[in-house]
Parts: structure tokens; sequence; C-alpha cells
């Protein structure tokens, strides 16, 4: 596989630590708000890249944070914590916050039909960690104590910049127009590891340290929870592409410091999803949230398929109109499949490796996720049975995630109720239970013994039989039940 590597600037061909074995880190949600839909296109992106490396082969372990506490309204040290910000705002506590919008996070994903990662840690759970690292890296000469905070000292490094697509002026921290510059930092760049001297003096959660009683800085948490459960050597990182300075900057300078060695050697960044007007914002303009699609009547998966529909590296701009199309073409697919009957022959072994092979091939060049739906279009017009196309798209779609044969499925259930209620017949269960797939099957025997096809009716009989399901013959009708 190929995958851009932000750290190389270069397509690379994706390599691990461990052969067949991904140790994968994923920032996660500053949890004092909704994510919006911009925030939740990184986390579609990282789940298909998750789910197709699971795909390809790989044994993957997933970790990722959820900052409840050290993320400030700017990333680099100015501002308040953001999670503050949101407590004042609700009258809430930082941990009531907290524990709301983490759920809410949880709950926006399985909407997106975005897998939880193997291990989620909240910050505010291994601070003893943080406080290890910090105090190893002011024994190694990396960090200094000025002011009452901790710093990192970035003149202590050979290669600071590692992201350095940009100009280095433009990315310094503390020198923007109308940014106090903190005189304790001995460099510009310097940036803060652990606080207990700041201008918000009354932060919610604080601990106790070495240094006085204060808080991790935002990046610490990361490196923390990453080296505690992906260990040493992380494979690969991701985040949205604001995320590479000053967060994922940091990151490398402390965790390499105190490792003594390459930390880690994959780094993939989301491009930003975009309103027409710029940056999507959670206080200004329409604050875009899944809820409000789903209020608005839109399925939550088409707008997962209006991601897939772009390449993770170019920005995405969102209208209401770009997502109309992608629903329609999303409903096109599923009615497409389900016009296609799954029981029709067999699966084509040869026919299948073929579809998932073509599948493959547009993945593995950098996750091209607009080529890899082109390849669900493909399976519908190939030359083969139904059988094997439906085993097709449940295989594409274990990594694209849209749902397409339950939601398949569900629309031929659908209409064969509508047929059959139009032409008479009733199936019924004799405890009550609903089961379309049994139901669709004792349709079809009817089917087969109106048109005199006995063969077909014995064979759909013993095939429910095998399944300890019973059939009594009504007048207009059938009565089921389990032996
Ligand atoms: P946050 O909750 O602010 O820590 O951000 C969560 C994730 O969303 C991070 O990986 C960000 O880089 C990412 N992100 C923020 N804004 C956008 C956007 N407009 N489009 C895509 N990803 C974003
Ligand atoms: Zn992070």
């Amino acid at each position: 596989m190929y995958l851009y590597n932000s750290a190389t600037h270069k397509k690379e061909e994706f390599k691990t630590h461990t052969p067949g074995h991904v140790e994968m880190y994923t920032c996660g949600p500053t949890v004092y708000h909704f994510a919006h839909i911009g925030n939740l296109r990184s986390y579609i992106m990282e789940d298909v890249l998750e789910k197709y490396l699971r795909f390809a082969g790989y044994d993957v372990n997933r970790v990722m944070n959820i900052t409840d506490v050290g993320h400030l309204t700017s990333d680099a040290d100015e501002g308040e914590d953001k999670m503050l910000k949101g407590a004042r705002r609700e009258h809430k506590t930082v941990m009531e916050i907290a524990r709301y919008y983490t759920d809410a996070f949880f709950d926006d994903c399985r909407k997106l039909n975005i897998k939880r990662p193997d291990v989620v840690q909240p910050a505010t759970g291994l601070i003893d960690d943080y406080i290890h690292i910090v105090s190893t890296l002011i024994d190694k000469g990396y960090a200094y104590v000025a002011g009452g905070n901790v710093y990192f000292d970035t003149s202590k490094l050979d290669r600071y910049y590692v992201f350095n697509d940009h100009k280095e002026e433009d990315l310094a921290v503390g020198v923007r127009e109308g940014v106090e510059e903190d005189t304790n930092k001995r460099n510009r760049n310097d940036f803060v590891l652990w606080f207990t001297k700041s201008k918000f003096e009354d932060q919610a959660l604080k601990w106790d340290s070495p240094w006085g009683v204060g808080y991790p800085g935002w990046h610490i948490e990361c490196s923390g929870i990453s080296m505690k459960y992906n260990g040493e050597y992380l494979d690969l990182h991701c985040g949205g592409v604001d995320n590479a300075f000053p967060h994922h900057t940091n990151e490398i300078a402390q965790s390499e410091s105190y490792l003594g060695h390459p930390w880690c050697t994959h780094w993939t960044h989301v491009a930003h999803l975009n309103t027409e007007d710029g940056k999507m914002s959670k206080s200004k303009g329409e604050f875009l949230t899944v809820s409000l699609l789903e209020e608005k009547g839109y399925d939550p998966l088409a707008y997962r398929f209006f991601c897939l529909q772009s390449h993770y590296r170019k920005n995405l701009v969102f209208t209401w109109e770009n997502l109309d199309n992608a629903v329609v073409a999303y409903n096109k697919l599923i009615a497409r499949l389900a016009s296609t009957d799954p029981k029709d022959g067999t699966v084509d072994e040869a026919a299948l490796t073929e579809l998932k092979e073509k599948f493959s091939k547009a993945m593995d060049n950098d996750l091209n996720t607009p080529n890899g739906v082109t390849v669900l279009y493909d399976i519908l017009k190939a030359k083969c049975s139904g059988a094997t196309k439906w085993a097709a798209v449940e295989a594409v779609d274990e990594v694209l995630g849209l749902k397409l044969t339950e939601k398949a499925a569900a629309q031929r259930a659908q209409q064969a109720k509508a047929a059959s209620a139009s032409s008479g017949y009733t199936v019924v269960s004799e405890d009550g239970e609903e089961n379309a797939e049994i139901e669709a099957l004792i349709r079809q025997r009817a089917e087969a013994k109106k048109a005199k096809n006995f063969a077909e009716a014995d064979r759909i009989r013993d095939e429910l039989k095998a399944q300890g399901i019973e059939i009594t013959d009504v007048a207009g009708g059938a009565r089921w039940k389990r032996s």
C-alpha cells in the first residue's frame, strides 16, 4: 500500500515496525462541545484507513485520546482551556461537560458507522504518566521550569519543524499579531508541558506535581497516551491537517527526546471540510452537526458517502446542494443493489477475488476512496451472478462502511411485502416473529408452485426445514413456526 506521509512529503510504501501489525494513533476530540461535520470528516477518513488496513490483512491496534483538559482556545499556549469555556457556557462542571460530549461524540460515530478505536483514553486518566515524561525531559536537559510552568526547549533539537511545508515565521508560536509573548519562554517556539501559572487561575482540574499544583499541556497527553498503549514505536499517527502544527510537531519533539530514538514513521493528515464562507466553526454561522443533518431529514450515512467521494488530502466544500447530490447517488446505489437478487446463482470465487483486487488497487494508491466508490459501480455492472455481486459489495463495504447490503436487503423485503400485499398472499409466523428473509423464501416457494416449478418449491421447503422452519399452507397464504 502506498500512503502519503506528511513527515517525508512523499507517497511512500506503507511499512510497519512489526510485519503484519499496525500501531495506530488518532488525535481524539476535545469534548467541550458537539463535533461539527468537519471534525467528523477526519474521523470518517481515519475509520476508512483503519478498516482498509484490516481488509489488507494487517492486525491493527488503534488508540485514541479524549481531550478533557489542557487544550486551550488557541492550539498554542494562549487563551483559556476549552473545557472550562464549555463548562461556563452551560453552567456545569468540567467533568459533566466531558461526559456529555464524549457520549455525544460516540453517538455521532455510531450514526456514521465509525468503529470505536481499540483503546479510548480520556486525558485526565494518565496524569502520572505525563508527570513522569516531563520529569525525564527535565533530567535529560530538554525541558526547563520558568515562571512556575515547565517548557520544552526547542533549541535542543536539530530539527523541530518536521512538517515544514510552511514558512517558519507563519508557524512560530507566540508571535502572532495581537498575542502577548510569553516572556518565560527561552525560544519563541518553546511550548508548555505542564502549567502551574496561567492567566486563568480558576482552572477546574488541577493535580499535584513536582512543579506545583497544575495541569498538563495538550501535546503531552497524546505522547503519553500513545506511548502507554502503542508502545515505543508508532507506525501511523492521524489527525486533521490543523493538528500538524503545533500539536504534532510538539508531540514528535517531546516523544523522541524522551525515548531517545525515532518515534512515529508515518503521518496522515486529513484536509479540511470548509463552508462556502471558509472555515467551519462551532460558534459562528450554522453549527453543522450530525443532529442537524438528521433534523433536516438526511441519513448520516449519506454524509459519509459524500466524504468518500473526495480524496482525503483535498479540501472539501460543504453545501446543502453538494450533500443533496450525494444523497441521490447513494440512494441510486442502494436501489441498484436491491434490484439484484442475492440468491441468483452461487458466489464465483474467482470473480469475487478479481473485484476485491480492483478495490485494493484503488485504495492502495493513497487511500483513493473516490476510485474505491467507483468499484462499487463496476461490481454492479459486472457480468457475474447476483450472489457474487452481493458478496463483493459486502466485502468492499466492510471498508467503506455504507451499510449497502443491509439497506438493499431492507428495500427488497419491503418490495416483496408490497408485492404480496397486492397479490393477497399473506405470510404470518405462529409466534409473531417478524423475519423478512424467511417470509421472502416462503413467498418464493408460493411463486414457484404457482409457476408449476415443483422442484424449486420443494427445494425451498427443504432449505427452510434445514433451518428448523415448518410451513403450513392455509387459504390465501402460509403460516410458519420454528420446530
Ligand atoms: P478537536 O475536537 O478540535 O480537537 O478536533 C478534532 C479533529 O477534527 C482533529 O483531528 C482536527 O484536526 C479535526 N478538524 C478540525 N476542523 C476540521 C475541519 N474543518 N475539517 C476536517 N477536520 C477538522
Ligand atoms: Zn493529539
